[in-house]
């Protein structure tokens, strides 16, 4: 069984290329084929009819002349006749007399034509007296054909290269242009990026298509956004978690080393917070810690970096900010918690450690310190704040 294999196009254009090719130059050239035929048997018509009545008028301007054998009185209308182009020569023979009254041919070689010749019977009260002759040169219809040829064919391409004129950018607008768009947004989409939209106008069904990416790069950003919310976000109290406190951490300690600015850290835990669980639940607890989160928030300044690095610890971070200063802040941060009262209707306290950032230690070094001023202040007797 014979398989016919698809021919395989590597780019959409080159198919289009094709097809429309193909399409236009099918037509056009049966077209030009069959309006030149058309154009030949219109020639060849018009010779045959000029022939016949050509031969006709001969035939009615001899039949006096043959009676009475007079050359001269035929001479005028086959000078006449002659005159055409399309005529090579002209026979005119009377019966009566078994002579040739005229007998006339154009020089043209004989071999060169392509002729055909037509004889007619002249008659009076139906006694013959003679036959009058013409023969035509068929070769006069070629360079009639030729000029047609010529205006057919300029009018052709001429009618091939409007169509390609509306057809290429009709398809390029429509078809190439958007198909490339589509290709670079999906390209854009798997390779992660759900951040640059891509805008489309219209209703047809590439615009469509775009316009469903498009929605799903939004949907997915969207999601992507909430997830990465999410990952950095505590559950409880809506402050940055461990992790991003990390990530942000590491950002303003490069800052900082970078121009040589000062920066502090401090670590702050609940003093005795299981006793409110304890005797309140875990529910009240929670809610102790929302509310504290809340009131630090509140006094924290704008670019102070404050997190929850744990159960009921939390860290922040004060750049451009010395040691002695930070002590003093955290201070009046203490005092505020300690005289807030909290949902549980009772008051609480909080340890503070601190420590300042020289532009050398490591994140791990900076918070071990800040842990241990930390774990001094709870030794102390905590409701404090402890500067290493
Ligand atoms: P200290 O002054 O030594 O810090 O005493 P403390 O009781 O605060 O410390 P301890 O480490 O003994 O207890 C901490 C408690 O915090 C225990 C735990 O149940 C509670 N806790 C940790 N995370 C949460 C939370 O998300 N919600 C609630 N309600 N409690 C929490
Ligand atoms: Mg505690
Ligand atoms: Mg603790």
């Amino acid at each position: 069984m014979q398989v016919i294999k698809n021919i395989k196009f590597h780019s959409v254009a080159l198919f289009l290329f094709w097809v429309l090719l193909i399409g236009l130059l099918v037509p056009i050239t049966v077209g030009m084929i069959i309006t030149l035929d058309l154009e030949r048997t219109k020639l060849k018509n018009e010779l045959s009819v000029f022939h016949h009545e050509t031969l006709k008028t001969l035939v009615e301007s001899t039949e006096d002349a043959m009676l009475s054998f007079s050359p001269d009185g035929v001479s005028n209308t086959v000078r006449f006749l002659l005159r055409d182009e399309r005529i090579v020569s002209i026979e005119v023979f009377s019966d009566i007399f078994d002579l040739y009254l005229m007998k006339v041919s154009k020089e043209i070689p004989e071999h060169e034509i392509d002729s055909s010749t037509l004889r007619q019977i002249v008659s009076k009260d139906r006694e013959n007296l003679g036959f009058v002759q013409i023969t035509v040169d068929n070769g006069w219809i070629v360079p009639k054909l030729k000029q047609e040829h010529n205006i057919i064919i300029i009018l052709f391409a001429a009618m091939f290269f409007c169509a390609l004129l509306l057809v290429i950018p009709s398809i390029h607008f429509k078809i190439l242009r958007p198909l490339q768009r589509l290709k670079k947004q999906a390209e854009v989409l798997s390779s992660g990026d759900l951040s640059i939209v891509c805008e489309w106008q219209g209703r047809d069904e590439l615009t469509i298509l775009g316009q469903t990416l498009e929605a799903m790069r939004s949907k997915l950003n969207e999601n992507f956004n909430a997830m990465k919310e999410m990952a950095v976000t505590d559950d409880l109290t809506g402050l940055p978690n461990r992790r991003e406190f990390y990530t942000e951490l590491k950002i303003l300690l490069n800052l900082s080393s970078r121009y040589n600015h000062q920066l502090s850290i401090a670590i702050f835990d609940i003093d005795y917070f299981k006793n409110v669980n304890d005797t309140y639940g875990h529910g009240i607890g929670d809610e102790v810690l929302k509310e504290l989160s809340q009131l630090v928030a509140h006094k924290a300044r704008k670019t102070d970096l404050l997190a929850r690095i744990g159960g009921e610890e939390f860290a922040i971070v004060l750049p451009e900010t010395s040691v002695s200063v930070a002590g003093r802040l955290l201070n009046e941060l203490r005092t505020v918690v300690s005289g807030w009262s909290f949902p549980h209707g009772e008051k609480l306290t909080v340890s503070i450690g601190v420590t300042g950032y020289s532009g050398v230690e490591s994140i791990e070094q900076l918070m071990e310190t800040a842990d241990k001023a930390l774990y001094e202040a709870k030794e102390q007797g905590r409701d404090r704040v402890v500067i290493h």
